[in-house]
């Protein structure tokens, strides 16, 4: 009896040391929870798919290991984490016909009717990216050119800006627009003529856009299966999802309960109601081996500073009578805080303009009277800062959560929107730091490419891709190497509260890690953007591996 109840123990107790994974001969690379770069050569992984230890050239390597790899002495690093991105906006966005690449409207015409012929399941042909300036047609484009590509079947084409929308006939008919259809306020029908032929401008689009059907379950899969197939190319093993809604949820929930969730992702619900709905009175478990939990609620205060819905302390320079407009109030949006922190749950809130962070710094200040302990307020994008306000990001356990990438690509736009004078807290990543706010990267996917590398080049660079402008915009506001690595490894575990989980390889933390060619702490920022990932394995797993 006394022997048989040990054996049942046996079975109980953890592996023993023969069962463990051993990836050898690598130039490993991790950050320890302090930003401190550690070096090693072998890493042995337990049979739940956590690291046991790290080892030096010169420690010993276990005797039987299971399964062993060999590393072929490339660089291993730590899995990036992108801290705000949106999953299944970019799987959808991977899967509808995109026809940016189309030079002429004859070759648009044939992208389209080759993508209805391959899809011929689908009820609605879906896709974006037309852009009828680099056709040289100088027009829109109309529903009959769109019906000699497909007439069978409704098709709906978002212009590259997305603000219009191409339908063929058949959309039209369903959506029942005739010559007599009026435009809605803010937006415009074209027309040849009388008839509307085709393009709906603006506020128009809804006409036909509401026509289309939401994404069937299958279908959201099938979005979350590209999606992961993405960012597991580029070396993401954690993605913080920024506003999912319960349809997202469910899909995540359904990779799980299938075993196709590789990818971990932090979940932010959509709203407050999405909060309610997806977890109830409190965030959820850490589920199926901590890849997929919901632990706060995205909020929004206000817009983009590209379309001046950025709320501003003054005006835009390039627009005098306009300063971008709050969202919500200050009091609707310390309700919603505090809806959400009541019941433990995080809170993120996107703030962009300056006039918005200084009223989200002001909501969190108050909250934090009331909502005492851990809370790591989360301050999304945090782009244009009051060199006054800066401080302020120190207190209270504030997060800026921001996206390297931005900085590159919105140089000139934000010059022109604000002017010499107001750059000074301008995507000011080194002065969060030095005011003590813990920083986050990440990308924004899909709205910006979710290559954590080209995140790190432009972090300690603030050059973009063809090295402009020369030494750096706002030079001041680099980042070391390390402190890219942190904020695109530990610093979005630590805003995700998965610090204890995931973002580095030291003992006893999930062992996600990536192997590539290039070490990213002595390579040329050029080398750095040109990394391409061969392997990335998430658990101890292999999960992608480049042909
Ligand atoms: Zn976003």
């Amino acid at each position: 009896m006394k022997l048989r109840l040990l054996a049942l123990l046996a079975l109980l107790l953890p592996a023993p040391a023969l069962a463990d994974s051993l990836v050898d001969n690598v130039n490993g690379i991790t950050l320890d929870k302090d930003g401190k770069v550690i070096r090693f050569t072998g890493l042995v992984i337990d049979k739940d798919g956590k690291v046991v230890r790290l080892l030096d050239r010169k420690d010993k390597r276990p005797e039987r290991p299971d399964f062993k790899v060999e590393g072929k002495g490339r660089t291993l690093m730590s899995g990036m984490i992108d801290a705000h991105g949106h999953v299944m906006a970019l799987g959808f966005q991977a899967l509808v016909l995109d026809l940016a690449p189309a030079r002429s409207l004859a070759e648009a015409q044939k992208m389209i009717a080759d993508y209805a012929r391959a899809n011929g399941n689908r009820t609605w042909i879906i896709g974006r990216g037309w852009n009828q300036e680099a056709w040289g047609l100088g027009r829109f484009p109309t529903n009959a050119e769109l019906d000699a590509a497909v007439a069978d079947r409704p098709v709906w084409l978002e212009r590259i800006d997305g603000h219009a929308g191409w339908a063929n006939s058949r959309a039209m008919a369903m959506a029942g627009i005739t010559a007599k259809t009026v435009s809605p306020p803010g937006g415009r029908i074209e027309k040849t003529g009388a008839q509307p032929n085709g393009v709906f401008v603006d506020a128009a689009a809804t006409l036909i856009a509401k026509f289309v059907p939401a994404p069937q379950p299958r279908e959201r899969d099938l979005a979350l299966a590209k999606a992961q197939q993405l960012l597991l190319s580029y070396g993401i093993t954690t993605i913080t999802d920024m506003g999912s809604s319960i349809d997202d949820w469910q899909a995540y929930r359904r990779a799980g309960d299938g075993d196709t969730l590789k990818l971990r992702i932090l979940a932010y619900a959509a709203g407050v109601d999405a909060m309610v709905m997806i977890a109830g009175s409190g965030p959820t478990p850490w589920l199926y081996g901590d890849r997929l939990h919901l632990g706060g609620v995205k909020l929004y205060l206000d817009g983009a500073l590209g379309s001046r819905g950025a709320w501003l302390k003054q005006p835009y320079t390039d627009a005098p009578k306009e300063r971008g407009q709050p969202i919500v109030s200050g009091t609707q949006l310390s309700n919603l805080m505090s809806r959400a922190a009541k019941d433990g749950f995080q809170v993120a809130v996107h703030a962009i303009g300056d006039q918005a962070n200084a009223q989200l710094l002001d909501s969190i200040g108050e909250l934090a009277e009331t909502y005492k302990g851990d809370r790591r307020w989360r301050i999304e994008h945090a782009q244009i800062v009051d060199p006054a306000d800066l401080p302020r990001f120190g207190r209270n356990g504030i997060i800026a959560s921001m996206q390297p990438v931005h900085a590159t690509s919105d140089r000139l736009m934000a010059e022109a929107r604000l002017g010499p004078d107001r750059l000074a807290g301008a995507y000011a990543w080194q002065s969060m730091l030095k005011m003590g706010a813990k920083l986050a990267f990440g990308s924004d996917v899909p709205v910006e490419d979710p290559n954590p590398f080209v995140g790190i080049a432009a972090a300690i660079t603030r050059e973009d891709a063809k090295g402009e402008p020369f030494g750096g915009w706002l030079p001041q506001e680099k980042v070391s190497r390390e402190q890219a690595l942190a904020g695109f490894t530990i610093g979005g575990a630590y805003a995700g509260f998965a610090e204890d989980r995931i973002g580095s390889l030291m003992p006893g933390m999930r062992a996600d890690f990536i192997l590539i060619d290039t070490d990213p702490l002595l390579a040329t920022p050029a080398e750095i953007r040109a990394i391409t990932v061969r392997e990335t394995w998430v658990g101890g797993r292999p999960v992608y591996s480049r042909k």
